[in-house]
């Protein structure tokens, strides 16, 4: 595979001030078109160190891709390191000139000495003109190393990544897209998801199969090698037979969470929802309303955190909460009928549970919940024991909600 290096520079970065996103976007598009990244590395804004990083990446790389410092402002140093590193004059360039122009102009913005400046840069072999802001991104090829230098802005490297680096590389290396999968799931840990396609990853090892936790679930991904299309159909079998083993657990092939998958089940099937929260504290119909077009199947709910609204609004019955308690299957599926009937609604969820940390008792420890489901006069409830991170427990509590209702 050909290899790939993605330099990340900047202050901020080493500082924890930023994140670096820049560096997860470039290695999920090289990755989509078959480039393997081999490293990431961060450094600051200082000549020597990028330098050095730019020396050793074309020692091992065929591909360097760096992002962040050519700015206009003294912090940004990039392009003098540039200009040291391939041995080339800063040169005025026109068309960047006028990009900059373009650029300012269309927000009303008048030219400075330091716009005036961008238009400055290292003698490169490409220029890669910049649409979302004014510093252009710089091509090199040395030796049978391609350099990319995007500025920093996270909008900007999309933009450039998608309307230039990737088509060149695409060029350069006559690459295909490559074929994944996705399965996503949900309700069952990674440990368990193994011992249930262990045979499968067996029998059908010459292919990857990444698992890919997450907080809601566990994410399968497949990939066809490039150079593997005469297996097509034996990676595709591989895929269907792991998603007949796992079906219960996978809601939806997409890169899609499981409340857009859930608001799609309901809105094709014409379902309203409603949902009554104790614990989860409105979460659960956050998440719901996340969803665009959410009205369409979503009424409202009820955040019944005391036992008195439990009551009022959703009529539990005192009799349940003085038997068994708040934070029990009786309540919960009391709740759940209860919302159901205050929105007039064909399905429901509720959830009760202790977040923590205090709240325990001896026979009801931090992290206990109960969330039922409604779908018209049939109802599920399940009793589930979370940690001790409170919020935590009130968002594994929503999802878990959202997951009961799907099944
Ligand atoms: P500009 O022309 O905007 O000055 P630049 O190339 O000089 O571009 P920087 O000044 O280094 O870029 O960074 C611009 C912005 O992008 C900053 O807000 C910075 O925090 C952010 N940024 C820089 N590098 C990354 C990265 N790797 N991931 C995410 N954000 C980043
Ligand atoms: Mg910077």
């Amino acid at each position: 595979a050909i290899k790939a290096e993605i330099l990340s520079i900047g202050n901020e970065l080493l500082a924890g001030i930023t994140i670096n996103t820049n560096a997860a976007y470039i290695a999920k598009q090289l990755h989509s078109i078959g480039i393997e990244v081999q490293r990431i590395t961060v450094i600051p804004d200082q000549t020597e160190e990028i330098l050095q990083a730019l020396a050793g990446a074309q020692q091992r790389a065929q591909v360097v891709i760096c992002t962040g410092g050519l700015g206009p402002t003294p912090d940004d140093i990039t392009k003098q390191a540039l200009c040291r590193f391939f041995d080339v004059p800063l040169e005025f360039e026109p068309t960047v000139f006028e990009d900059v122009q373009r650029f300012l102009n269309h927000r009303r913005i008048s030219l400075n000495q330091a716009n005036r400046e961008q238009a400055v840069i290292p003698k490169c072999d490409l220029v890669l003109h910049n649409h979302r802001g004014t510093a252009p991104g710089l091509y090199f090829k040395r030796h049978n190393t391609h350099f990319f230098f995007l500025p920093g802005v996270p909008g900007e490297v999309r933009h450039l990544m998608q309307k230039d680096v990737l088509a060149l590389l695409a060029e350069f290396y006559r690459l295909k897209p490559i074929t994944t999968r996705l399965l996503r799931t949900t309700g069952i840990p990674e440990s368990r998801l193994i011992d249930k396609i262990g045979d499968l990853l067996e029998q059908y090892r010459q292919f990857r199969l990444a698992f890919l936790p997450r907080f809601r679930g566990v994410d399968l991904r497949f990939t066809l090698p490039q150079d593997a299309e005469q297996e097509r159909k034996t990676f595709e079998e591989f895929v269907a037979s792991v998603k007949n083993r796992l079906q219960k657990y996978i809601f939806t092939e997409e890169e899609k969470e499981l409340e857009e998958a859930l608001g799609e089940i309901l809105k094709g099937k014409g379902l309203t929802l409603s949902v009554a929260e104790s614990f989860t504290g409105g979460l659960l119909g956050d998440l719901i309303t996340n969803v665009p077009g959410s009205s369409a199947y979503f009424l409202g709910g009820a955040v019944t955190y005391s036992n008195a609204s439990k009551m009022q609004l959703l009529g539990v019955k005192q009799q349940t909460l003085q038997t068994f308690g708040a934070v029990s299957q009786e309540t919960v599926l009391e709740m759940a009928r209860g919302v159901q009937n205050l929105f007039k609604s064909d399905c429901a969820i509720a959830t009760t549970g202790i977040a923590g940390p205090g709240g325990a008792t001896a026979q009801k420890p931090v992290g206990l919940c109960y969330i039922a489901a409604r779908f018209k006069d049939k109802e599920r409830v399940k009793k589930f024991q979370f940690g001790a991170d409170r919020i935590m427990n009130k968002q594994r509590g929503a999802i878990a909600g959202l997951e009961l209702l799907r099944r």
